[in-house]
């Protein structure tokens, strides 16, 4: 302080002050300390967790789909005719119970092989050259959590951002968001009541050099439409000519109502184009997880390395239940009334629609599968039908949330109980009419 001019009187003085604030401290022995962070002043601040979220490179599912799902959180009376699964009713709750209830010792609890619990590759080895006429090995097939996450580790680790690559318009609705956030540039394939034309993927092949095409033939999700035979095939020259890998995701075909289903492009595919993608969701419980794809063997590795960075693995109890489910005596007779449910279901949903709707509904009448895509003539105000349908008790899924075209929107019928459905129909009518559409 002398060195300084300052008069020794002043800085003690000064120290007494910055010691009354609480900005220093003195202990005997120890000198005299800046003590800011201890200082009752010290601002807190919590982490800025909104920024986090919006700031993230994961696009969002449809704000549609986030409105669908609490309005049915908070009136689960509303007839559902969004979801795309299978009523409780449908589920073989029974079969699974007694399955579970067998107490056969599990041997083995430890983390599963990565490629998925080899009992399970191997009963579906069976079921798929059984039902599905597809050969394959227990060693190119890879389980995965639902079909979801086979799609989703095709496109996350397959492809790169800029790739292109060629989907069908409209199309499954959770995937779009997938296709965005891997930076893909995706093309559309219009679909009629065949398919989708094999020529254009030809074309989209020559003008942006598409790397892959997704392909959803049976009983597609939105629109209930399978791909023609005929098309089929023209879809695999067209692939084995270009060296392009076609993905089929085949959620819904075993659920066949008017005879069996074609074959699907996997079993006609004689040049290894084709991955293919099934899940036991739609089949028989969703709540299980259960889904896998059949691939070349390198594509399976591959993605059995990368899964184990996600989730490390399925569980392997509903793999041992599906396993064991899948070769028992139940299963066909299952999928027999399953069928048959859902034929019904379909009828009913066909014959409300023309009753209620006078031809003021165009519609295609799905042969299998769940959902059926109706167009109700006006380029609808979709946010303003949704909402007054589910004042009038009723949730369906309007078009735009697959892509497609205004005035369209898929009707479910797979979630929704039969007796419910003449009066969802009933009541999407009451809410056209409510604002003027017709
Ligand atoms: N693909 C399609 C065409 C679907 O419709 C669905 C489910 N709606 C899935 C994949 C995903 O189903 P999961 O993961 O339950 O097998």
């Amino acid at each position: 302080a002398g060195q300084l001019g300052v008069n020794r009187s002043t800085v003690v003085l000064a120290f007494s002050e910055l010691r009354s604030i609480g900005l220093i401290e003195s202990r005997s022995g120890s000198g005299t300390r800046v003590s800011l962070a201890d200082s009752e002043e010290t601002p807190k601040h919590t982490p800025n967790w909104s920024q986090y979220a919006d700031d993230s490179s994961m696009v969002r599912n449809p704000p549609f789909l986030r409105k669908i799902s609490e309005a049915l959180q908070q009136n689960p009376e509303l007839i559902d005719m969004a979801s795309g699964q299978l009523s409780g009713d449908l589920a073989p709750t029974q079969e699974i119970a007694e399955i579970m209830s067998q107490n056969r010792p599990m041997s083995y609890l430890g983390y599963d092989n990565p490629q998925g619990y080899p009992p399970l590759r191997e009963a579906l080895v069976r079921y798929l050259n059984r039902h599905r006429g597809i050969d394959t090995t227990e060693s190119s097939l890879l389980i995965t959590s639902g079909s979801q996450q086979s799609l989703y580790l095709i496109i996350r680790c397959l492809l790169s951002p800029g790739d292109a690559v060629a989907i069908e318009d409209p199309s499954y609705c959770f995937s779009l968001p997938m296709f965005q956030t891997a930076g893909l540039r995706v093309f559309r394939l219009p679909l009629d009541q065949h398919g989708v034309q094999p020529e254009d993927i030809r074309q989209l092949y020559k003008k942006h050099r598409i790397k892959m095409v997704f392909l959803n033939p049976n009983y597609q999700n939105p629109t209930g439409t399978l791909l023609s035979e005929e098309r089929r095939r023209k879809v695999l020259d067209i692939a084995s000519e270009l060296a392009l890998p076609i993905i089929e995701d085949d959620p819904y075909s075993l659920t066949a109502y008017d005879g069996e289903p074609p074959a699907p492009l996997k079993a006609l595919d004689t040049t290894g184009s084709v991955i293919y993608i099934g899940s036991f969701s739609k089949i028989a419980a969703s709540g299980l997880r259960i889904g896998w794809m059949a691939a070349p063997r390198a594509i399976v590795e591959r993605l059995a390395d990368a899964r184990q960075q996600m989730d490390f693995g399925l569980s392997v109890i509903p793999q041992q239940v599906v396993a064991t489910f899948l070769d028992s005596p139940q299963f066909v007779p299952h999928l027999e009334r399953l069928r048959r449910e859902l034929q019904f279901k379909r009828d009913m949903v066909t014959a409300a629609l023309r009753r209620e709707f006078q031809g003021r509904a165009e519609f295609l009448e799905p042969r299998g599968g769940i959902h059926l895509w109706c167009k109700i003539g006006a380029d609808y105000n979709e946010n303003r039908l949704l909402e007054q349908s589910i004042r009038n008790g009723f949730v369906f899924g309007p078009g735009s949330v697959y892509g497609s075209e205004p005035g369209c929107l898929r009707l479910t019928f797979g979630r929704a109980n039969a007796g419910d459905i003449d009066r969802g129909i009933a009541a999407l009518r009451e809410a056209a009419e409510k604002l003027d559409l017709f």
